[in-house]
């Protein structure tokens, strides 16, 4: 028999609309894919070239658990030269992607029963990984009229003796918003610790993103180079965490992952410190892209009340259509081959919406818009 755990975690509902994807694919029809969580681009050269010749150079061995010192050196610097922050690279642990240092940060902090808050909705995994580490994951709505971001006095109301941790996401998944500078500095306030997942920093189209160590010394923060760098399939990312941490994290991540991997850390090197030019590239065509998705899905009728602001990802409201987000997204899948993703993979407060991802092309974009114009009309719903 299966673990109790095991058995009870939730599916990512979004796996089984990628695999029905692949299916009808298969059968020779084109797909529109609104449903991924990742970059399109290739991974910029130069982190490519470093990779290659590392392993050529015969980097393929165990490194220190905590990661190569020139990659924790450059993520301090990375950290100082976008935010003006000073983070002592012994604080850095590298990992590998940064879903490990988000389970690391957790499994450090908890002890069986804790609570960790997240927003509602929220990256689907989070309930799952506080789970995992043997926490309770408390909920509170944020709502699209005031533009997903946190309510203090919501979050106020289910704190309690048993609250041991926050988890913020900005920008986030899977709504795109982006916190503002004045409800990260009143979370900090709150004396709970803090665990900041910043993996979509470098997507942010309109104004700053602010990291939390603008606001608090003693958080956590999660990040990696999946996103900014394009470098999911890499596995690579990092966790900051205050320095009391650090050796009962490194115990973790010898006895759960012995170390990140050697030429994947040199090639963080290079992204960090040569393919910053590459990646906003990246994210200005992002931009262009997230403008094209957002008014095209306006002229369909979607009222979309707080434009997305960073990350790559639209949470439109389709409740009118069908409130069930789970059946009208493989209904839109039979029947218009566009892929998307159902609202309530991201939690209860997530339910009749669905998440567009702009990684795609321009074309597919247009194309994919006007399949679901065509699937409104054929439903005969007005929205
Ligand atoms: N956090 C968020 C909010 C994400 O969307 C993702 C990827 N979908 C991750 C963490 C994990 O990213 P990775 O493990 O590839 O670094």
């Amino acid at each position: 028999m299966p673990s109790r755990l095991s058995d009870e975690l939730s599916p990512f509902y979004v796996m089984e609309v990628l695999e029905r994807a692949k299916e009808i694919e298969a059968d020779g029809e084109k797909v529109v894919h609104f449903e991924v969580g990742e970059p399109d681009f290739q991974t910029p050269q130069v982190i490519a070239d470093e990779a290659i010749n590392s392993i050529r150079n015969g980097d393929t061995k165990y490194t220190h658990s905590l990661g190569i010192p020139e990659l924790r050196r450059a993520v301090s610097k990375n950290y100082f030269e976008n935010y003006g922050v000073n983070i002592d690279p012994k604080r850095i642990v590298i990992t590998t992607g940064s879903s490990p240092a988000l389970y690391l940060s957790i499994i450090s902090l908890i002890n069986p029963g804790d609570e960790v808050i997240i927003t509602d909705p929220h990256y689907a995994c989070y309930p799952q990984i506080i789970k995992i580490a043997g926490g309770v994951p408390k909920t509170f709505r944020i709502y699209e009229e005031e533009g997903f971001q946190i309510n203090i006095d919501r979050l106020k109301e289910i704190i309690s003796s048993r609250t041991k941790a926050i988890l913020i996401n900005s920008p986030a998944n899977p709504t795109g918003a982006v916190l503002k500078p004045d409800v990260m500095e009143e979370i900090a306030g709150l004396g709970i610790h803090i665990i900041s997942d910043e993996i979509y920093h470098g997507l942010v189209y309109n104004g700053e993103v602010k990291t939390i160590f603008e606001f608090s010394d003693s958080a956590f923060a999660v990040n990696g180079f999946s996103k900014f760098y394009s470098m999911t399939g890499w596995r690579l990312g990092y966790l900051i965490a205050p320095e009391e941490f650090i050796r009962p994290i490194q115990k973790l991540q010898q006895n759960l992952f012995i170390s990140p991997n050697s030429f994947v850390q040199r090639a963080g090197v290079a992204a960090l410190k040569e393919a910053k030019a590459d990646a906003l590239q990246m994210a200005e065509k992002f931009n262009d892209r997230r403008k094209v998705m957002i008014s095209g899905l306006k002229s369909l009728g979607f009222g979309i009340t707080s434009e997305p602001e960073g990350a790559f990802y639209v949470f439109v409201d389709a409740g009118k259509i069908n409130p069930n987000s789970h059946e009208l997204a493989f209904d839109i899948l039979e029947r218009a081959h566009v892929a998307v993703t159902p609202g309530i993979d991201f939690g209860e407060g997530g339910e009749g919406y669905l998440r567009f991802s702009y990684a795609t092309s321009i074309t597919d974009i247009q194309e994919g818009i006007k399949r679901i114009g065509d699937y409104i009309k054929n439903k005969g719903v007005s929205l």
